[in-house]
């Protein structure tokens, strides 16, 4: 079974109207979900949110198709309709036209439930009458029934211990047509659809259907006053219980005494009214002494009523109503059928569904009224957010029933602050976009420049002679020239033309462990090792490697000594290298002996001459 009321999220605008309007704060909003969720088990089926909700998003359940589904049935259809219906249907002429236009819908008795509040009015006489100690509270209304369960659950003895008149009337009808047949309840509320679930048996209403319900269906299977005959309500009819409706009604239905100074009950309607009453009776009804007959006061204007207001017009159209019932009534008759109904088992029990939240601790309060923004010994008290006073909002805030966005003066100095902060942000999105302007054109032309070098870098290194590459700390090529693949050999020059400059490849694969361990070495070490001679492959390389980057990369030169330029260059290095040596020797033997030194550098000298000679041709 569906929950009692539903929001629809698809047009829910978020407005928090009906958190604000739930007497009991059945609705909470909480930071974590993006709108407010109803909990059934602290609602008490007012059904304000439903009245108040301007987007139409909160639903009561439907019984439409429950009802459609009951008249295809082959059983008995009973339709036990509420006093009310005289201030609903204002705009059929009669009565009687009304009963016959439900008849249409393929129901087979119609019976006015003002019958069974004339013999629950007895009852309550007697209750009321005959004191035992106890003062009670009416249980008529479900609303009042559920606010004391749930907020108000040691005054669960008080509650009168009746049936609401809605159960009592299915169990007369149920007794007149027998158990086989299905109830159908026509009012003006939607707690009776919870209180229906509740009874079984002799007191089972099938489905509970509210006035602008009924008004659908007849439209829908275009039922028309115009277009039927009058039919009188089945037996039993009621007597005074047809002023129901109006708060006195059921007072002067019990023919209970009305008088100020010797009366022993009170009468009470209205929201406002019922909260404060029941408050009061649980604090001071060792003073009061006094019954309490309370009703949320949605018989004539309820969520099952199509609309509200004008209170007076209605309870004008509930007195002509049952003046015009009256005409043709037949008091004996209705006697008797009391004396025989009231033989009935009205009684009821009633459970405790504490729904009371604990209070929080006074830091938590002041804690949520700093929030607030105001300062903890002086509020606003707006009212805007349906409390009466902020401490009010602070104390439901700090039990997490409601979010400060609900505060009017919050959220609008949220709204300046968040106004400002965003106009701070604004300008330094403007500032921090120049910025970003200005840094992308330094980029680019850095880039430009770095291109440019790179370009430039890459034209040296293909002009030099020696095989250049620079190697990472993992081996892997950073850049190498042409000549050094040429060195390497064919495979070296294949991939060179598919990854231009061997980037990325792994000098291992090129290069023994030998090799490359020359160049980790000076990776680790930042030392160069200068014109160390390595074997690859047959090949006599001569090779120079350098630190470039510390720990991370290398650079070698690499040449091949097979190759004349080098040989040539190589003899006449190394010849210099003897000549050096030599002639530092001959120095020394000179400066020994005195003499000859100079034709040993005269011979050495000419072999250089011819080297380089040979290298320019
Ligand atoms: S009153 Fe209606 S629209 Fe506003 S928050 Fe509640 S459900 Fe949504
Ligand atoms: S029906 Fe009444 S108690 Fe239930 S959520 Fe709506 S306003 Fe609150
Ligand atoms: S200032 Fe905020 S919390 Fe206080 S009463 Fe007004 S809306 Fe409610």
């Amino acid at each position: 079974m569906d929950a009692l009321i539903k929001i629809d999220y698809s047009t829910c605008t978020n407005c928090f109207t009906c958190v604000r309007i739930c007497p009991v704060k059945a609705i909470k909003v909480s930071k974590m979900k993006a709108y407010p969720e109803v909990q059934s088990n602290r609602c008490i089926g007012c059904g304000d949110c439903v009245n108040a909700c301007v987007p139409g998003a909160i639903h009561s359940r439907s019984s439409i198709d429950d009802v459609k589904h009951i008249l295809k049935s082959k059983l008995k259809k009973v339709v036990i309709v509420s006093p009310s219906i005289s201030a609903e249907f204002d705009d059929i002429t009669d009565y009687r036209k009304f009963v016959q236009m439900i008849k249409s819908l393929g129901v087979n008795y119609v019976n006015e439930v003002s019958f069974a509040v004339d013999v629950l009015a007895s009852k309550y006489q007697s209750l009321f009458n005959d004191f035992k100690g106890r003062y009670y509270i009416s249980s008529c209304d479900p609303v009042v029934v559920n606010f004391v369960e749930k907020y108000h659950p040691k005054l669960i003895r008080n509650l009168a211990p009746f049936v609401p008149p809605m159960i009592a009337m299915a169990k007369i009808v149920r007794m007149k047509y027998g158990q086989n047949i299905k109830v159908i309840y026509i009012g003006p509320d939607i707690a009776s659809k919870d209180v229906a679930l509740k009874f079984n048996s002799d007191g089972k209403v099938d489905v509970v259907l509210t006035f602008p319900e009924l008004r659908k269906l007849f439209s829908e299977l275009k039922i028309d006053e115009n277009l039927v005959d009058f039919s009188e309500f089945d037996d039993p009819i009621g007597y005074k219980g047809s002023l129901y409706p109006i708060i006195n009604g059921f007072i002067q239905a019990a023919d209970i005494d009305e008088n100020l100074l010797t009366s022993n009950v009170i009468s009470v309607e209205g929201k406002k009214e019922m909260f404060e009453s029941i408050n009061e009776f649980e604090s001071n009804v060792k003073v009061i002494h006094r019954n309490l007959h309370v009703t949320y006061g949605n018989s004539l204007s309820g969520p099952g009523i199509t609309s509200r207001g004008n209170k007076l017009f209605k309870e004008h159209l509930v007195t002509t109503y049952a003046n015009k019932r009256l005409s043709n009534f037949f008091r004996a008759e209705w006697y008797d059928n009391l004396l025989k109904y009231q033989s009935l088992d009205y009684s009821r029990e009633f459970q405790p569904d504490d729904q009371r939240l604990d209070e929080p601790e006074p830091e938590k309060i002041e804690e949520a009224l700093k929030v607030l923004g105001g300062r903890v010994d002086r509020h606003t008290d707006c009212g805007q957010c349906g409390y009466t006073t902020c401490r009010d909002f602070a104390v439901d805030m700090a039990k997490g029933i409601v979010i400060p966005e609900m505060c009017s003066t919050f959220a609008i100095r949220n709204s300046k602050y968040y106004t400002q902060t965003l106009m701070e942000l604004n300008e330094k999105l403007a500032t921090t976009r120049q910025a970003l302007h200005e840094t992308e054109e330094k980029v680019l032309s850095e880039h430009d420049t770095a291109l440019q070098a790179s370009e430039l870098t890459d034209a040296i290194l293909e002009k030099l002679r020696a095989g250049i590459v620079f190697v990472d700390y993992k081996m892997k090529i950073v850049k190498a020239n042409n000549t050094f693949c040429t060195i390497l050999g064919e495979e070296a020059e294949e991939i060179n033309e598919v990854i231009p400059g061997l980037i990325g490849a792994d000098l291992n694969k090129f290069f023994a462990d030998d090799i490359c361990n020359l160049f980790s070495y000076v990776i680790e070490n930042s030392e160069s090792i200068d014109g160390r001679d390595v074997r690859h492959e047959n090949i006599l390389l001569n090779l120079s490697i350098f630190p470039i980057r510390e720990n991370h990369i290398a650079g070698g030169i690499v040449r091949d000594m097979r190759a004349p330029e080098v040989q040539k260059a190589e003899v006449t290095r190394r010849v210099s290298e003897v000549i050096d040596k030599n002639l530092e020797m001959v120095q020394k033997i000179g400066f020994l002996l005195g003499e000859g030194a100079s034709d040993i550098e005269k011979m050495l000298n000419s072999v250089i001459k011819i080297y380089d000679n040979d290298s320019k041709k």
